[in-house]
């Protein structure tokens, strides 16, 4: 298959697929037109991309001679001009909320994969570059505070006195949250987490991280592991236990999202308002709005000194291994993706593709899409 890697906007660091992936799919039979400068913020030149069998090719060619074209922020909407009927297009669209460029894909008859939309199984985490990413997230929110705080994470006992340990709150122990929780406990911080799912507690505590318990939350077997909307009273009662915690943390780190609706306002201005100054609130939740009152996407806020980072591209940051593991994610998913001779099978009785596919011919085929465009 013509694979097309494009170039991605000037924010995004990462690329869909690094030389040592295009070498990888050279190998299976696939051609990879690259755009060039396409892995520069990532480190990969374009003499990476063509040593590997990659061959350098201007944008407009790409988009009308590849059979799939990949990306991972979604294409601008004018450049679906270039496209016809029968080519797909990959990256991470999240049609849950992106639905007007959705409805584009779907109009204009072409099909289009969205990786942030493949169902949460077993057989799928190969794949699954919504966890690959949360992992890279939760991390280097970790190094992000700890290159901020203005103080240890680890207790000290020297000559120069005891320094007592950092103290950290995460909110959210999803995929990113969990990793926060290990990174932060080798950096030597003590750290409590707050999650609506309290299936988690064991990995929290699992981790060496101290649960929050809240009685009385809505834990939705029918949302496929994810969290769903409280009732407004355990909203109250957890707000009131969050509060109790933020105020005495050094480090805030929230994670929490509902997928398709805004992140849930975990942190309140009042309770900013009582953190120490120098403290630092993390928050990658910040591209659904964020779990403070006083988030801003993409920008840092000093509010009576303390710190609220909102970074939604967290991700970014770590262009080189995120980019990596994209690629590896995409990889696997190519694998399912083809049939013989590495030809293009769509094949909708999968449920991963089926998962994934948001417009094909002109119809939504995702369930879960279908039903939230009703
Ligand atoms: P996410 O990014 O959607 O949310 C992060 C965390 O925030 C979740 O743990 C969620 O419960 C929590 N949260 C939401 N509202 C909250 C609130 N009001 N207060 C506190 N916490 C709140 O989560 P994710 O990392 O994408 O994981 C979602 C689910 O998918 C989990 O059950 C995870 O185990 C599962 N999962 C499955 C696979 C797989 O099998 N392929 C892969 C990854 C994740």
């Amino acid at each position: 298959m013509k694979i097309g890697l494009l170039r991605e906007p000037d924010f995004e660091h990462r690329v869909a697929l690094l030389p040592e992936a295009v070498q990888k799919l050279e190998k299976k039979g696939h051609q990879v037109l690259f755009e060039p400068d396409a892995g520069a913020k990532a480190f990969a030149p374009d003499s990476a991309y063509t040593e590997n069998g990659a061959v350098a090719t201007k944008r407009t060619d790409i988009l009308k001679n590849a059979e799939l074209i990949l990306t991972i922020q979604p294409l601008p909407v004018k450049e679906l001009d270039h496209l016809q009927k029968g080519q797909v297009v990959v990256g991470v669209y999240n049609p849950l909320v992106n639905k007007e460029l959705v409805n584009q894909f779907k109009e204009k008859g072409l099909t289009l994969l969205s990786l942030d939309n493949l169902p949460r199984t077993t057989r799928a985490q190969a794949m699954d570059i919504l966890s690959s990413m949360a992992t890279v997230a939760g991390y280097k929110s970790v190094l992000e505070a700890a290159n901020r705080v203005p103080r240890f994470f680890p207790m000290f006992m020297s000559a120069a006195g005891t320094i007592k340990p950092a103290k950290m709150l995460i909110l959210g122990a999803g995929v990113a949250g969990l990793q926060a929780i290990g990174t932060a406990r080798k950096l030597g911080a003590v750290v409590e987490v707050f999650d609506v799912r309290a299936a988690v507690k064991e990995e929290v505590q699992s981790l060496g991280g101290k649960f929050i318990e809240v009685e009385g939350a809505k834990d939705d077997k029918d949302a496929g592991g994810y969290a769903v909307e409280q009732s407004d009273d355990f909203k109250n009662r957890q707000q009131e236990k969050i509060q109790e915690h933020a105020i005495k943390s050094d480090v805030i780190i929230t994670t929490a999202q509902i997928p398709g609706k805004p992140a849930p306002k975990l942190i309140t201005k009042a309770s900013i308002e009582q953190m120490k100054p120098g403290s630092v609130i993390i928050d990658i939740a910040a591209s659904s709005g964020g779990n403070t009152e006083l988030t801003q996407d993409n920008k840092v806020v000093n509010h009576n000194g303390v710190m609220i980072v909102g970074n939604s591209q967290i991700s970014s940051d770590m262009a080189d291994d995120a980019s990596r593991m994209f690629g590896n994610n995409v990889i696997n998913f190519l694998e399912i993706l083809t049939g013989e001779n590495s030809a293009l099978k769509l094949n909708f009785e999968d449920d991963i593709i089926a998962g994934c596919t948001i417009t094909h011919e002109g119809d939504l085929i995702s369930e879960r899409i279908r039903k939230a465009y009703k």
